[in-house]
């Protein structure tokens, strides 16, 4: 401040005044802050009347010359709900090509967690496929979005097939997402319960990477950074979560009487998670480390079927549940009023899109 020829009495005046919402020490390099002059009292002098800093996308601090010095005030822009509707086309990456479409990182990893279960996105989407989305947001008057809520319908279309996928809450309170027809999409497990990770070797015989001789895979490998999330692949219950020999920290979960999965070499088992915890597909039971015997990070994950290990690639194993009755019947209405709000939604913003074509060929 003092470079824009601000006397140092002023400066500390400025800073005591702005004592009250923000420590200038939290300043950062780079950061704009616009500043107002006016002719002071001698000639030729200038004094300050007004700063503004606008310390984040919601929050701007002010400071203005009041007949008695400085004072400051913090604005905070209201946010309202909206909700938003866009379409991504995929290209080479699907959160490249859903940030290009203006869809937020958290909405996509949402939707991935939501097509899990159908839909193997290393093997199944094609450039030229697409990803529909409406979802709650948060955002000021000028599109900022603070926060985005529950994603209420996503229809992902390969190759020409649409999947459509609807957020429902039945009458016991439990939320799941449903296709038109009223079936679950938790009706088998996931097939990769993690997300971004390459599978790195599959189920059957190897030359084993430790030990060097011929062994049985049991399960299926996924390489991925140390830390990366580990999601349950289905409901059930916790049947052990710590250390078991050579599987390092290992977490193993009851689906139903003769199913079970199994997770192995976590860095760390989320804390929630212990023998007994009720686990829901798609929650974090822990994350990926190298614990045990094992060459690097990755899962190793095993899916049982009576207590023998089976190909996870192989299997579609039923767990959902499809609505039946009053449920079902509500659940027809939601879909009706969401397939409207959505044409409604997405038509508005592909106006949008054409609109802003059109003035750039004015401009050309
Ligand atoms: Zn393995």
């Amino acid at each position: 401040m003092q470079d824009e020829g601000i006397g140092s009495n002023e400066v500390h005046d400025i800073i005591s005044a702005m004592d009250e919402h923000f420590n200038p020490r939290d300043l950062k390099v780079g950061q704009d802050v616009q500043m107002h002059f006016e002719p002071g009292a001698d000639e030729g002098s200038y004094q300050l009347t007004d700063m503004r800093i606008e310390l984040n996308p919601l929050k701007t601090l002010t400071v203005s010359r009041t007949d008695d010095g400085f004072k400051s005030n913090l604005e905070e822009k209201e946010v309202k709900e909206v909700i938003q509707a866009q379409k991504a086309v995929i290209k080479s990456s699907l959160y490249g090509s859903a940030a290009k479409a203006g869809i937020p990182k958290t909405v996509v990893s949402d939707a991935i967690k939501i097509y899990s279960q159908n839909v193997d996105f290393q093997r199944d989407v094609q450039s030229g496929d697409t990803l529909e989305v409406m979802y709650e947001t948060h955002q000021t008057e000028d599109g900022y979005i603070a926060k985005t809520g529950n994603v209420l319908f996503a229809q992902l279309t390969l190759s020409g097939r649409k999947i459509p996928l609807y957020r429902y809450e039945t009458a016991d309170g439990s939320v799941d997402y449903y296709g038109r027809d009223g079936q679950s999409t938790k009706k088998t497990l996931m097939k990769t319960p993690i997300d971004g990770a390459r599978m790195s070797s599959g189920f059957g015989m190897r030359r084993h990477p430790v030990l060097g001789y011929g062994k049985m895979h049991k399960g299926i490998d996924f390489a991925a950074s140390t830390g990366t999330p580990i999601y349950a692949a289905g409901d059930g219950v916790v049947q052990r979560a710590g250390r078991f020999s050579s599987f390092g920290n290992y977490v193993r979960i009851r689906h139903r009487s003769d199913l079970d999965t199994a997770y192995a070499h976590m860095s760390r088992i989320a804390s929630d998670v212990r023998p007994g915890t009720r686990v829901k597909q798609g929650q974090v039971i822990g994350y990926v480390g190298t614990t045990g015997r094992s060459t690097g990070p990755h899962l190793h994950y095993e899916i049982m079927v009576g207590g023998k290990q089976v190909n996870p690639r192989g299997v579609n194993l039923p767990v959902g549940q499809q609505l039946a009755g009053r449920d079902l019947k509500k659940f027809k209405a939601v879909v009706g009023e969401v397939d409207s709000q959505y044409a409604a939604k997405s038509g508005a913003a592909v106006k949008v899109a054409q609109r802003q074509v059109e003035s750039q060929d004015d401009i050309n």
